[in-house]
């Protein structure tokens, strides 16, 4: 079935240090859309890429398949293979075409505005489909060689969907599942994908689908029961499109010691310390975003204008940090964000400034991690409010990074996955900009002891559900639904 690749480049690096324990028998093969880049053996993302390379370290032996992150020219590219110890890292360029058709196409102007529920934004474009299959069939033919017996494959996200199918059409029976890191539409939502069936069946070819949250899950079930007339167990034990496989929920964490670190170095504490007293008694607000339409930062600033407007003792006195990095430059609509929130910012700007106070720092650059948590700790009050947010790992990471005797106040959407979560957050509609107004002046002026207890309360779930759950329990899931298919 599966055979040698021939035609590939190939890079030795060092390997990394294996941490975790094992959870898979055979090898581990993660595929996702962007393959972080490896130095010196080890990945140079944070966060998510570090906790599936810790997964791939603890197989025996691991695999990790997408995207290099380089356009080129050619409509096929080798694959380009590194080995840094246990791992082997196989990537691939994409042409221009499939850049602009299947990345910044399909997979971002159709699925990603579909799946945050903005139909008014959703380009269905029969090319850009196409594309989308045809990057995914390429991916799939590609990696089919790589497979083997007894490995378990875990793909990732919306921009893969179709793959799974792609590698059982080449006869793997491999056990195989996906983590859906976006929110996943209602079913009413859904149908307006003109090949809304195509897409779903292609997930039934995974074995395990995972979501954030029981919102998500409940979403796709009622699409099996009531658009492919299959059935769901309340166990998650779904049977449609001639196929059986699971559904359950894995909300992603953070590690919170990532965020505890910089906040506790002595070097970094005396610049946050630094940065504070540069704001007086003053209070700092913070929203850390990409520039993205599902995040809400329109609605944020016109909350922010409210606030201003019915607390006027807070002009001059209260600050707030935007730091939002470019995303997508390429999209209309994000070209389209970008002008309208430069536009919002300068009115507001423009409307309140004095000669002394700046009362909205918009900032369109990228921090890392490190300077993120200083810059966390250093406000009294994280706004998280995106209109829709799979988990949305900011509201985690500004609480994480707390003093834990002076907590700031954490204003959160009630459509961000992380409030099934964090429900002692100050949790807003953020279409609601009176109450969300409201909100930021209660966070502001919330009593310490009132701080310290919603704070506590969200720490033990951060530190309960944290990245390495979220990474073991999925795995374990997955490995479940593959014995269960075996002794079948
Ligand atoms: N982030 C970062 N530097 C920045 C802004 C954001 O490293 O300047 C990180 C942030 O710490 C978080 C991630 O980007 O880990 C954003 O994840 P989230 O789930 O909040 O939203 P997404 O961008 O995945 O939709």
């Amino acid at each position: 079935m599966a055979t040698k690749p021939t035609d590939t480049k190939k890079t030795k690096k060092k390997p990394a240090k294996a941490k975790a324990p094992a959870m898979t028998d055979g090898r581990l093969i993660v595929v996702s859309n962007r393959v972080p880049d490896v130095k010196g053996g080890k990945v140079q993302a944070g966060g998510l890429a570090v906790a599936l390379e810790e997964a791939l370290l603890a197989a025996k032996e691991g695999v990790w398949f997408g995207w290099s992150g380089r356009v080129g020219s050619n409509s096929h590219s080798r694959p380009e293979v590194t080995e840094a110890g246990p791992i082997t890292y196989i990537t691939m360029d994409l042409s221009r075409k499939a850049y602009n058709e299947y990345y910044n196409g399909f997979a971002n102007r159709a699925l990603w505005p579909l799946f945050h529920y903005r139909i008014d934004l959703a380009t269905f474009s029969r090319e850009h489909q196409a594309r989308y299959m045809e990057v995914n069939t390429m991916f799939g033919d590609e990696l089919s060689h790589y497979l083997k017996p007894g490995d378990t494959v875990w793909v990732h996200d919306y921009h893969l969907i179709p793959l799974g199918q792609c590698l059982r059409r080449h006869g793997h029976d491999q056990t195989m599942g996906i983590f859906l890191h976006t929110p996943f539409p209602a079913a009413e939502v859904l149908i307006a994908l003109p090949t809304h069936r195509e897409l779903v069946q292609a997930l039934a070819a995974y074995d395990l689908i995972g979501f954030q949250t029981e919102n998500d899950k409940r979403a796709f079930a009622d699409y099996i029961r009531y658009e492919a007339r299959g059935t769901v167990t309340k166990d998650g034990r779904v049977s449609a499109f001639g196929r059986k496989f699971r559904i359950a929920v894995f909300p992603i964490g953070i590690n919170p010691e990532q965020f505890e670190g910089p906040v506790a170095n002595p070097k970094q504490m005396s610049w946050a310390r630094d940065l504070k007293e540069r704001s007086g008694d003053g209070s700092w607000l913070i929203g850390v975003d990409r520039l993205d339409y599902s995040k809400g930062i329109a609605q944020r600033f016109a909350a922010y204008e409210r606030m201003l407007e019915r607390y006027p003792a807070y002009r001059g006195w209260v600050s707030y940090f935007q730091i939002t990095p470019p995303s997508r430059g390429e999209v209309a609509e994000y070209k389209q964000i970008r002008r309208d929130l430069e536009a919002q910012a300068g009115h507001i700007n423009g409307r309140f400034a004095d000669m002394d106070w700046v009362p909205l720092n918009y900032i369109n650059k990228s921090y890392s991690r490190d300077r993120l948590a200083l810059f966390y700790r250093a406000c009294g009050v994280g706004l998280v409010t995106p209109l829709r947010d799979g988990m949305n790992l900011v509201a985690k990471e500004y609480v994480a990074s707390q003093n834990p005797s002076d907590p700031g106040v954490l204003v959160l959407s009630r459509f961000a996955g992380a409030a099934r979560e964090l429900t002692d957050a100050l949790i807003v509609n953020p279409y609601d900009v009176n109450s969300v107004a409201d909100a930021i002046a209660q966070g502001i002026e919330m009593p310490l002891d009132e701080r310290r207890r919603r704070w506590q309360s969200m720490m033990k779930v951060i530190r309960k559900n944290d990245l390495n759950r979220w990474r073991e329990t999925y795995l374990a899931a997955l490995a479940a639904c593959g014995a269960e298919r075996s002794a079948a």
